[in-house]
C-alpha cells in the first residue's frame, strides 16, 4: 500500500530575518548588485526548500519564491507587461518585475502615465495593487487590453525547477491558474467598450500549454495550478473557461500530473465544476471551507488525489490534532490512503517563517503557537498519527496545549465577558437622531462653512522613530520621551492654528502605528518580534495577536488629546482606531467568532471614547479603514458581516453625548455596494479618499442622499506633489454640487504620516486658503 503523502502549497520567501527585503532595498538603493541580489534569492529558496524536506514535507513547491509577487511574476512569464514601460520583448527578469510593480521613479504609485509637474518629463507609473482575495497579502494586477498577446517570456520558473533538482528535490513547479489570472485583472485603456478579458483565454492558454510541456519535459512530476477563484462565486463564463482551459492543459500535460487547488474557503455550489476538472488531484480548505467536507468526501472521484487542506495556513495557532485527525480519518475512509494527501489549508506565504526567534512572548503563549515552520511539522506529524506510524507523545503534547489554552485565566476575563452579554439595543443607539445632534453640535462647535481638518497623523519624521526607538531601548527615559513628543505636538497644535485649520489634530507622534498602539495598551493583545507576514514588495507587517478577551485597564489617547488641547481654544478631534480595522489587521482568536472579539474592542473603544468626551474633548475620529476589507468571499455572507461590522462601530461610537461629534475615516474603499451600511454607521462626519477619483467615489453617497456630514478628501497624500488652491476648490466645487454645502468639510484624504513637513506646510495652507474661497463663493 502506497502510504499517505503530504506537500505544501507555498511557503514564505521574506528569509526567517528578513533577508529577501534588505537585499531588495539595497539593491533599489544602488547598494547591492544584482548577482548579489539574485545571489540572495537562491540562498532563501535553497533554505526553505531543504527546511520542508528536512521537516518531512513529500512534495515541495517550486516557484512560490518571488522577488516581489507571484501574480507579477505569472504576468512576466506570459508575457504580460503593460506597453508603457517599454519592455521590447524577449526575456523579463528582476528588474521588468520591479519596473512594473515601482514604477520608473520607484514607489507605489496607481496612476497610469501622468507628467510630473515638477520636471516636466513623463515618469511611467506603476501598475495598481491590490488585496490578495480577503488576505492582507497585496498583488500586482495584470493589465489586460484588446490588443494583449501572451508569449512565454521568463525562464524563472524552469530555472528554479533546474535549481532545485540539482539539490536532489523534484519540485513541484506552482502556477496561478489560468482563470485565476484572468478573473483577477483589469481592462486598461482599451477604446473596445465590449472588451472582455475571457476572450484572451484561448491565446492563454496556449502559453500555459508551453509551461507545462516544458516543466514535464524537464522532468516536473506534479504541477500546480491555484485557482483559487474556486472559492468564490463564479460566473457561468468562468466556469466555461475553467473547463476549456483544464481540458486543453489536460492533453498538453505529457508526463506530468496536475494539481489544482483552490483555498481561503469553501467551493459550495462549485463542487460540481471543481470535481470534474479534467486533472489528476484536488485540493481543498477544509479550515476555512470546513462546509464542504461531507459532499466532497461523498463525491470524490475514484481517478483523482485528494489534498486535504487542513492546518490553516493563515493564523498562527496550532493545530487541533483530534479535530483535524476526525476530518483526516474520514478522508482515508473515503479515498483510501494511497489517494490521500496531507497539507495546509494554503501557502504558508500568510504566516510569519518560525516561532524559534521569538523573544518577545512568553513561553505560555508560544506553547499554544505555529508560524511555517512548525505548521510544516503539524503536517508532517498528522501524516503520521494518520496512518499509525505517528508518535503517540506527539499527539498528548498537542492535547495538552490545546486544553491549557482553552482553560487559561489569561484568555478568559469574566467581566468582559459579562458586559458583552449584558449589552442592549440602546448600547448601539446615539440619544437623539442625526439632524438634532448635528444643530446641538454647530450650537457648541461654532464652526465656519467648508470647515477644515486633518485625518489624524502628522509627519513620522527621522528624529520621531529614532527617539521611539531610543526610548523603547531603554536609551531614552520617560520623562525625555515624553518631553520630546509634546515638542512635536506643540509645534503641530501651533502651526494647525497659524494657518487656520477648524478642527485640529495632536499628530499622532507617540504612535507607532494605528493598530499596534493600540494593542499595546490593551489586555488581550501580544506582540512578536519576528512574526513579519509580506505585505506587498518589499512591504512587510507584523500583525498584533489578539489571543484572549480584550479589555482596557486604562485610558490611552486622553493624556496626548488633553495636552494638545491646552494649547488651543479650536476643538481638538480625538483620534481612535476603530474596532473592526484593529480586527483585520491582526491575527485573531480561533476560538469564538470574529464578531465577538470585534465587539470587545469595540467596548474598550466606547470606553475611551466616553473618556475623552469627559475630559472636555468635542469631537472624536474613529477610524475605520479597514471596514470593507473584511467583507467576505462570498456575497451571501456580506450581510451577516455588515450587520455586527456595523454594530461594533456604533458600539464604540454611542456613548457620549449628542452635541459630541464622532468622525470616521475610510481610504481606499469603493462604497457603491455597501452605502447602506456606511450611513448605518450614523457617524456624524465621515472622511474618505475621493481626490484620485476626482471625487468619483463620491456618488454612491450623493445616489443615496447620505444624511450626515462628509469630508471627501481634496487632495492625494500618496505623492509630495503640493496641490494648488484652485484645484481644491474645483473638486469641492463638484462636491458642493451634489451634496448639500453646510454638510462638507474640506481635509486631505488620508493621514499625513509618510510626507515631509515642508509638502505638509505648503499642502494644508493651500487647502485652508480653498476653503475660505469656497465660504466666499455662492
Ligand atoms: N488617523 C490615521 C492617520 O491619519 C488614519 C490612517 C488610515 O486611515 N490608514 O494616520
Ligand atoms: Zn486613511
Amino acid at each position: 500500500m502506497n502510504s499517505i503523502k503530504t506537500h505544501s502549497l507555498g511557503y514564505p520567501r521574506i528569509g526567517a530575518k528578513r533577508e529577501l527585503k534588505r537585499a531588495t532595498e539595497a539593491y533599489w538603493k544602488g547598494d547591492l548588485t544584482l548577482e548579489e541580489l539574485l545571489a540572495t534569492g537562491k540562498t532563501i529558496r535553497e533554505t526553505n526548500w531543504k527546511k520542508q524536506e528536512s521537516a518531512g514535507i513529500g512534495l515541495i513547491p517550486i516557484n512560490d519564491f518571488s522577488f516581489y509577487d507571484q501574480m507579477l511574476d505569472m504576468s512576466c512569464l506570459l508575457g504580460n507587461v503593460p506597453a508603457r514601460f517599454k519592455w521590447t520583448g524577449g526575456k523579463t527578469d528582476v528588474d521588468t518585475v520591479f519596473t512594473v510593480a515601482r514604477g520608473t521613479q520607484g514607489g507605489v504609485s496607481l496612476v497610469e502615465e501622468e507628467k510630473d509637474c515638477q520636471t516636466g518629463k513623463v515618469s511611467t507609473f506603476a501598475s495598481e495593487m491590490t488585496k490578495w482575495f480577503d488576505t492582507n497579502y497585496h498583488y500586482i494586477v495584470p493589465e489586460f487590453r484588446s490588443d494583449t498577446t501572451f508569449k512565454l517570456s521568463s525562464d524563472k520558473i524552469f530555472e528554479e525547477f533546474a535549481e532545485a533538482k540539482a539539490l536532489g528535490i523534484n519540485g513541484k513547479p506552482v502556477l496561478i491558474g489560468p482563470v485565476t489570472y484572468l478573473s483577477l485583472g483589469k481592462i486598461q485603456g482599451t477604446n473596445n467598450p465590449d472588451f472582455d478579458p475571457f476572450s484572451l483565454l484561448d491565446n492563454l492558454v496556449d502559453v500555459y500549454e508551453e509551461i507545462i510541456g516544458k516543466l514535464a519535459a524537464a522532468g516536473a512530476e506534479w504541477i500546480q495550478l491555484d485557482e483559487p477563484i474556486f472559492s468564490t462565486d463564479l460566473s457561468k463564463e468562468q466556469l466555461n473557461a475553467l473547463k476549456k482551459s483544464y481540458d486543453r492543459l489536460q492533453a498538453a500535460k505529457g508526463t506530468a500530473k496536475i494539481l489544482v487547488t483552490t483555498y481561503f474557503g469553501g467551493v459550495r455550489e462549485n463542487l460540481g465544476s471543481y470535481l470534474s476538472l479534467p486533472v489528476d488531484a484536488l485540493h481543498f480548505d477544509f479550515v476555512r471551507g470546513a462546509e464542504d467536507v461531507e459532499t466532497v468526501l461523498a463525491n470524490f472521484p475514484s481517478d483523482k488525489i485528494l489534498s486535504v487542506g487542513i492546518v490553516e495556513g493563515r493564523n498562527i495557532w496550532k493545530n487541533n490534532y483530534d479535530r483535524s485527525l476526525e476530518v483526516l480519518q474520514k478522508a482515508t475512509a473515503a479515498v483510501g490512503a494511497d489517494r490521500l494527501w496531507v497539507a495546509p489549508s494554503c501557502s504558508l506565504l500568510h504566516s510569519p517563517v518560525t516561532l524559534e526567534n521569538e523573544r518577545k512572548i512568553d513561553e505560555e503563549l508560544k506553547s499554544w503557537m505555529a508560524f511555517a515552520n512548525e505548521k510544516l511539522q503539524e503536517v508532517v506529524e498528522l501524516r503520521q498519527l494518520l496512518d499509525g506510524t505517528g508518535d503517540e507523545k506527539a499527539l498528548q503534547a498537542n492535547r495538552e496545549a490545546i486544553k491549557a489554552r482553552a482553560t487559561s485565566q489569561r484568555i478568559h476575563n469574566e467581566a468582559v465577558k459579562t458586559r458583552l452579554a449584558g449589552v442592549g439595543d440602546r448600547d448601539f443607539h446615539r440619544a437623539s437622531e442625526f439632524t438634532v445632534r448635528q444643530g446641538k453640535q454647530q450650537e457648541k462647535l461654532q464652526l465656519p462653512e467648508f470647515p477644515t481638518t486633518t485625518i489624524g497623523s502628522f509627519p513620522q519624521t527621522k528624529e520621531i522613530r529614532k527617539a521611539r526607538a531610543q526610548w523603547k531601548k531603554g536609551a531614552m527615559s520617560d520623562a525625555d520621551y515624553d518631553q520630546f513628543l509634546k515638542t512635536e505636538t506643540a509645534k503641530c497644535v501651533t502651526f494647525q492654528d497659524d494657518i487656520g485649520i477648524d478642527m485640529p489634530v495632536h499628530g499622532e507622534f507617540e504612535r507607532n502605528d494605528m493598530v499596534e498602539y493600540f494593542g499595546e495598551n490593551l489586555e488581550g493583545f501580544a506582540f512578536t518580534s519576528n512574526g513579519w507576514v509580506q505585505s506587498f514588495g518589499s512591504r512587510y507587517v507584523k500583525p498584533p495577536i489578539i489571543f484572549g478577551d480584550v479589555s482596557r485597564p486604562s485610558p490611552v489617547t486622553v493624556y496626548w488629546s488633553n495636552y494638545a488641547q491646552s494649547l488651543t481654544n479650536r476643538p481638538m478631534k480625538g483620534m481612535l482606531t476603530g474596532p473592526v480595522t484593529i480586527l483585520q489587521w491582526s491575527f485573531v482568536r480561533d476560538d469564538q467568532p470574529r464578531s465577538v472579539t470585534t465587539h470587545q474592542i469595540a467596548l474598550a473603544i466606547r470606553d475611551e471614547v466616553v473618556d475623552l468626551e469627559a475630559a472636555g474633548i468635542a469631537a472624536i475620529q474613529i477610524d475605520e479603514p479597514a471596514f470593507r476589507e473584511g467583507l467576505p468571499l462570498r456575497k451571501s455572507e456580506w450581510d451577516e458581516y455588515l450587520d455586527w461590522a456595523v454594530k461594533a462601530f456604533r458600539l464604540s461610537a454611542s456613548g457620549v453625548k449628542d452635541d459630541t461629534q464622532i468622525h470616521t475615516h475610510m481610504c481606499y474603499s469603493e462604497f457603491n455596494d455597501i452605502i447602506n451600511s456606511i450611513a448605518d454607521l450614523d457617524a456624524d462626519v465621515i472622511t474618505i479618499e475621493t481626490s484620485r477619483s476626482n471625487m468619483e467615489l463620491l456618488n454612491a453617497f450623493v445616489e443615496f442622499k447620505y444624511p450626515n456630514e462628509i469630508g471627501p478628501g481634496v487632495y492625494d497624500i500618496h505623492s509630495p506633489r503640493v496641490p494648488a488652491e484652485d484645484e481644491m476648490v474645483n473638486l469641492m466645487n463638484k462636491a458642493e454640487a451634489v451634496l448639500p454645502r453646510g454638510h462638507l468639510w474640506v481635509n486631505p484624504d488620508c493621514g499625513l504620516k509618510t510626507r515631509e513637513w515642508k509638502e505638509v506646510k505648503l499642502s494644508l495652507t493651500n487647502m485652508v486658503k480653498a476653503a475660505s474661497k469656497l465660504r466666499s463663493l455662492n
